[in-house]
């Protein structure tokens, strides 16, 4: 069975592509599909978002679906950038200049007051419209400098306590144990277990 996986974020696909890889599904993506129709990320969720990515490009492909949004939640930021999170640094944003900013706001605040939390929602969609909708959520702290070369985004940042280290120097056997992707993934990996057997001539 395909999966369509709506997004053009070669990394985020890269992982996704991870943490789905005992599935027997073929996983392609929108550059599989030539003129995709554009999707303004104007929700207020991550669901919502998410919802969004998954019905539109559904609709279009006539196959099963995964539209996934996901960012950056600071605590002391009262949630920013939220589901601005990828154009957090303006319009010439880039994972270096968002990173920048984050630690610019952040200046003088100790480790304990630089709690932040990643949020993923995951949408699965057919042709008929919306299957399922899972979240998934991991916690941490800013750091005060960029460390490690690994993942992508705010990783550089992202210091999970039980490891005194950055996502970004931890890589993907760690963070796909623990990441918000990770979970969120693995709910819905049961449920496209159950799509599987209840469609399955479905391609
Ligand atoms: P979107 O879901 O494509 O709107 O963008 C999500 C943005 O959130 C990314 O561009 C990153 O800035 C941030 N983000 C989401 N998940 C991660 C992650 O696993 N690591 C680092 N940054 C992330």
């Amino acid at each position: 069975m395909e999966l369509v996986v709506a997004t053009k974020n070669k990394k985020k696909l890269k992982e996704i592509k991870e943490i789905l890889e005992k599935l027997n599904l073929k996983i392609t993506s929108l550059a599989d599909y030539p003129q995709p129709p554009r999707i303004i990320e104007n929700g207020r969720t991550f669901k919502a978002n998410a919802i969004k990515k998954a019905v539109k490009i559904a609709h279009f492909t006539q196959k099963l679906t995964l539209g996934e949004d996901s960012g950056l939640e600071v605590d002391a930021l009262g949630g920013k950038p939220g589901v601005y999170s990828s154009r957090f640094s303006g319009k010439d944003k880039n994972d270096l200049k968002n990173n920048l900013k984050i630690l610019r706001l952040l200046e003088g605040l100790p480790l304990e007051k630089r709690r932040a939390h990643y949020y993923c929602a995951v949408a699965l969609a057919d042709k008929d419209g919306l299957v399922a909708v899972t979240e998934g959520k991991c916690s941490g702290r800013i750091g005060f400098a960029l460390k490690g070369k690994l993942g992508f985004g705010y990783d550089p940042l992202f210091i999970i306590p039980k490891y005194k280290k950055t996502f970004a120097e931890l890589g993907p056997r760690i963070k796909h144990q623990m990441s918000h992707r990770y979970k969120a993934l693995t709910k819905i990996n049961k449920i496209l277990a159950t799509y599987q057997r209840i469609n399955p001539s479905a391609d």
